[in-house]
């Protein structure tokens, strides 16, 4: 079992008590299931690298150039995320802006002050498939708590709230509810999936897994380890260096000041974006770049689906 059932039962009421006057968020798919008095954001991505955010500001004055930084509020925030997010902070997130050199003072400052609880999925969507990347919908390592919506409450492990102990029928239930999430599982890829994917780079058969996709960057916004960003600055004598988020499927997001576009095809930019998640990343990190939330998959207007293309060159390469 891997849920201890040594956790506790609160009704929601206790809970929400317990945030109080925090800052407190949710992500889109835990307001999906259970009624927050809160906020939502579309991922956690949201938070610790805002879409747009100026990083310092900048002014010419008395014949020298003012650089005043900008740096995020020293705030702590609560954010009750799904355990694919989660994963997508500590496992990809963390691992580019915290744990590479050097580290991003302006995430850092958010994350420090980041609160994780997780919330737990009782069923998969038709869309989820974090079994396949080495995830659990009932994970929630790298979080500071556990929530999971049981009968009328939350079944809780590691938060500070009265509950009382479950009863032998709820230890059933919660039983019950692992078994049935144990069936319904997507059986993790194969082994050596970033190996056989990199050796499929030359293939042919990107044309027609690619060939559907407008490049509309949709996947990539609501990604939630997607992190690519790009850096301007604006004003000339005074102003500000933004930064906001690019994505791998524009085409001028690899276009040099030459003019030479080294991805200049939507084929090779698909196919950037499926190997740098499944095999790029996970070769040298040791972890997949995607946690297989499913929103890609359910936001895109074509209804491209990541996990069949990676399935189809699985398929090819073997
Ligand atoms: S896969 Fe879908 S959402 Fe992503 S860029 Fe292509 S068309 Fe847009
Ligand atoms: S399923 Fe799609 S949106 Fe979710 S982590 Fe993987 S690539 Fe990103």
């Amino acid at each position: 079992m891997r849920l201890s059932d040594s956790g506790k039962l609160i009704p929601y009421e206790a809970l929400w008590e317990w945030v109080g006057s925090r800052k407190a968020f949710a992500t889109e798919i835990v307001a999906r299931r259970i009624e927050i008095p809160f906020p939502s954001l579309p991922t956690p991505k949201t938070l610790l690298l805002p879409q747009r955010e100026a990083l310092y500001r900048f002014s010419w004055r008395e014949r020298r150039w003012h650089v005043t930084p900008l740096p995020p509020p020293e705030e702590e925030v609560l954010l009750f995320a799904a355990p694919c997010e989660v994963r997508a902070v500590v496992d990809v997130l963390d691992e580019v802006f915290l744990r590479s050199s050097p580290e991003d003072s302006y995430y850092a400052e958010r994350r420090r002050n980041l609160i994780l609880g997780v919330v737990g999925c009782t069923f998969f969507e038709a869309t989820c498939f974090c079994t396949r990347v080495g995830g659990h919908p009932l994970s929630w390592e790298g979080g500071n708590f556990f929530l999971l919506p049981f009968l009328e409450g939350v079944y809780t492990e590691g938060v500070d709230v009265a509950g009382r102990s479950l009863t032998p029928l709820e230890k059933e239930e919660l039983k019950r509810i692992e078994e049935n999430l144990e069936r319904q599982a997507p059986p993790p890829l194969p082994p050596g999936t970033p190996e056989l994917l990199y050796g499929a780079f030359e293939k042919e058969l990107w044309e027609e897994v690619a060939w559907r996709c407008l490049n509309c960057g949709a996947c990539t916004f609501l990604c939630p380890t997607c992190f690519c960003f790009d850096l301007a600055l604006e004003g000339r004598l005074q102003g500000a260096m933004i930064r906001t988020w690019d994505s791998c499927m524009f085409p001028k997001f690899t276009l040099h000041a030459s003019s030479h576009n080294p991805r200049p095809h939507r084929t090779q930019r698909v196919r950037q974006r499926v190997l740098h998640k499944f095999s790029y990343f996970p070769l040298r990190k040791g972890k997949f770049g995607c946690v297989g939330c499913g929103r890609c998959v359910e936001i895109c207007p074509v209804n491209w689906d990541i996990r069949e293309a990676v399935e189809r060159m699985i398929s090819c390469a073997l």
